[in-house]
C-alpha cells in the first residue's frame, strides 16, 4: 500500500472504531483541490497575497469536512497524517459541543469583525455618529491583529494532541521541548495571524493543562496501540 492508501485506511479505522459515539455527523475526508469552495477561497488568497500555499500546505476543516491537500495526502508519513486528522477531529468536536460561539470566537475577523463593519456603515449613512464610531472600534479590534484569546484557546486544544502523541511514543524532553516551541511559533505569527503574541501563554502549565483537557484522549491511545498502520 502507498502512503495515500494507509492514510485514508487509518483515519477511517479511527473515524469509525474510535470515534464514533462521539461525532453527530460523520467526519468526511475530501481532497481539497477538487472542491470549488477551496478553490475560490483558494484564489482569494492567493490573489491578495494572504496565502499562497493555501491550496497545497493548508488542512482546512469546515463543519464535518476535513480538506486535505491531495498531493500532500500521498506524501505524508502516516504519523503526521493521523497526527493533523486527529487534530482536525478535536476542532470537529469543539465545533460541535460549542455551536454557537466556537465560529465568532475562533475567527472573531470574519463573523464580528465584518458584520460590525458593515453596521457601522450603516450607522455613519443614518447619522448616528457616536455608535458608529463604537461600532467601527469594535470592528477594528476583531479585524486588526490583536490577541485573540478564542482562536488561541481552540488550537492549543487542538495543538496538545501532538505533545500526548510525542508523550506516548516516549519522546524525550528535548523533542517535547522543541515541539511545545513549535507551536508557539505558529500561534504568534503570521500563520494564524498573530493569534496570540503575548510570551506568558506558552508555560508549560498551560500546555500541560491543555494536554489534560484533550477530549478524546483514550480514544486516541487506543487507536495508536490497536489499530494505526505504520509503513
Ligand atoms: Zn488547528
Amino acid at each position: 500500500m502507498d502512503y495515500k492508501e494507509v492514510n485514508l485506511v487509518n483515519a477511517n479505522k479511527f473515524f469509525t472504531e474510535h470515534l464514533n459515539k462521539k461525532l453527530l455527523k460523520p467526519i468526511k475526508i475530501v481532497e481539497k483541490d477538487s472542491d470549488p469552495l477551496m478553490k475560490a477561497i483558494g484564489w482569494f488568497l492567493g490573489a491578495l497575497r494572504i496565502n499562497t500555499r493555501f491550496m497545497s500546505s493548508y488542512i482546512t476543516t469546515i463543519g464535518n469536512t476535513i480538506y486535505f491537500p491531495k498531493e500532500l495526502m500521498s506524501t505524508i508519513n502516516p504519523k503526521r497524517f493521523m497526527e493533523t486528522i486527529i487534530h482536525e477531529t478535536v476542532h470537529v468536536l469543539d465545533a460541535q459541543e460549542n455551536k454557537l460561539i466556537y465560529k465568532p470566537s475562533y475567527l472573531p475577523e470574519l463573523f464580528l469583525g465584518l458584520p460590525l463593519l458593515i453596521l457601522s456603515i450603516i450607522l455613519f449613512a443614518l447619522k448616528y455618529w457616536i455608535i458608529g464610531i463604537v461600532a467601527i472600534l469594535l470592528a477594528l479590534v476583531c479585524i486588526l491583529p490583536t490577541p485573540k484569546f478564542g482562536r488561541y484557546h481552540w488550537e492549543m486544544r487542538a495543538y496538545a494532541v501532538s505533545l500526548l502523541i510525542a508523550r506516548d511514543a516516549d519522546h524525550d524532553e528535548w523533542f517535547i521541548t522543541q515541539l511545545k516551541s513549535w507551536i508557539k511559533g505558529q500561534l504568534k505569527t503570521s500563520h494564524y495571524y498573530f493569534t496570540m503574541p503575548i510570551e506568558s501563554f506558552y508555560k508549560d502549565e498551560d500546555f500541560d493543562k491543555y494536554i489534560s483537557q484533550i477530549p478524546i484522549k483514550e480514544e486516541i491511545k487506543s487507536f495508536l496501540k490497536n489499530d494505526f498502520i505504520n509503513l
